[in-house]
């Protein structure tokens, strides 16, 4: 079963199509005879396919490379110029919208809002971010990505529980912003996400099999294995944060439990850590500001957040045997050797044959990144996550 969830059917449904825009993707731009020699499909097979296919504006020729004799041939790639994809990012205190072209290129106008209190006030907020977006002059908008926290329901395309964020419990954002927007729209847990930008364009590019530790309002997990996203019985596998890390006289998680992972690693966890310590409420959007400024020193938490993270590294190396444990966390900005420190607590919790064989990496990919991966990997149907 794949991973993401698709809310209507493409319309790039014919094989050839798809096998030429593949090759594009892979190894583009390139000419029709460039397709026709390198796919072995017919010369006529490859015209009748592109002529599709920049019709629906997922292809665009662009300049010839060196041409040689009489009327140089334009070569062939992925729309960037009059059609994009939207990308939205929802989480706890803030959500992101973001557009790019179809070769994953991220315009450079996001749209950042504070994620409303109630359901349908967050699908407004979004929708008016997509409407400003997509309104670019001359430019279609193909389809939209949305990632989103805590567990979900990939048969339903709806969000099951979600422990920093219960406005989506029960909801399918991906389905009423598509239909709100008259979009195509893939609907992705924010961990594999963040798991598709790493692969596709950050530090994972090539690896099969790695972890993505992801520390922010939460802790989340995601898990690719022999190039599938690991989803488990019902899609809910990889709540690494509600596992638990203290047995006895943990705070309580937003899970309904107490002592979970993330009540001791998260950035929601620094932040009440320094509050205690401090004597006031500091949220972690001013945590982060005030110690990026030298104004807060928060070097004692940090420590005690790298001890649990270090632990979950460790617990995620010895289960699954990765190639590489992508870490997602702006507390390494707040420390420059923070990574370094982790990565040395990991390699005395972790065994020593699991760890021989694994890097640890700070992860470049974003949420934004991913929801935009998903809608494109779905538009283009260049690699379909079951077989990535
Ligand atoms: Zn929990």
């Amino acid at each position: 079963m794949t991973g993401i969830t698709t809310i209507r059917p493409s319309e790039v449904g014919k094989l050839n199509e798809r096998q030429v825009l593949r090759l594009i993707r892979g190894r583009g731009p390139l000419s029709r005879a460039d397709v026709a020699r390198e796919s072995g499909l017919s010369a006529p097979t490859v015209s009748k396919a592109v002529a599709s296919l920049l019709a629906a504006g997922l292809l665009e020729e662009t300049d010839a490379a060196e041409p040689t004799r009489g009327r140089p041939a334009p070569r062939l790639r992925l729309n960037t110029g009059s059609a994009q994809v939207l990308g939205v990012a929802v989480d706890a205190g803030h959500c992101e919208v973001v557009s790019a072209g179809l070769d994953g290129e991220l315009h450079p106008d996001p749209i950042t809002v504070p994620t409303p209190a109630t359901y349908p006030a967050l699908l407004d907020a979004l929708e008016a971010a997509c409407r400003t977006l997509a309104a670019r002059p001359g430019v279609t908008t193909l389809g939209l990505g949305l990632s989103l926290p805590g567990l979900v329901d990939y048969r339903r395309g709806a969000g099951v529980l979600s422990p920093n964020l219960h406005l989506t419990d029960g909801r399918t954002p991906a389905r009423d912003l598509a239909e709100r927007l008259g979009l195509e729209c893939t609907f992705l847990q924010e961990s594999h996400a963040l798991c598709l930008a790493e692969r596709d364009w950050g530090m994972a590019r090539g690896v099969d099999d790695f972890a993505m530790i992801d520390v922010g309002t939460g802790v989340g997990l995601g898990v690719m294995s022999g190039g599938r996203l690991l989803t488990g019985h019902s899609g809910l596998a990889g709540e690494l944060g509600h596992i638990t890390a203290v047995a006895d006289g943990g705070r309580a998680c937003g899970c309904g439990n107490t002592g979970c992972l993330e009540t001791v690693c998260s950035d929601t966890a620094l932040a009440w850590r320094v509050s205690r310590r401090v004597g006031r409420s500091i949220d972690v959007d001013e945590l982060f500001a005030e110690a990026a400024a030298g104004r807060l020193d928060v070097a004692a938490e940090l420590a005690e957040s790298a001890r649990y993270l270090a632990v979950a590294v460790a617990a995620v190396m010895n289960l699954f045997n990765p190639a590489a444990v992508y870490i997602h966390t702006r507390q390494f900005d707040l420390d420059p050797g923070l990574f370094d420190r982790v990565a040395g607590l990991v390699a005395r919790r972790a065994l020593p044959p699991s760890l021989a064989d694994c890097r640890v990496v700070r992860a470049r990919g974003s949420k934004r990144q991913g929801a935009v991966a998903g809608v494109l990997r779905h538009l283009t149907d260049a690699a379909p996550l079951a077989a990535v």
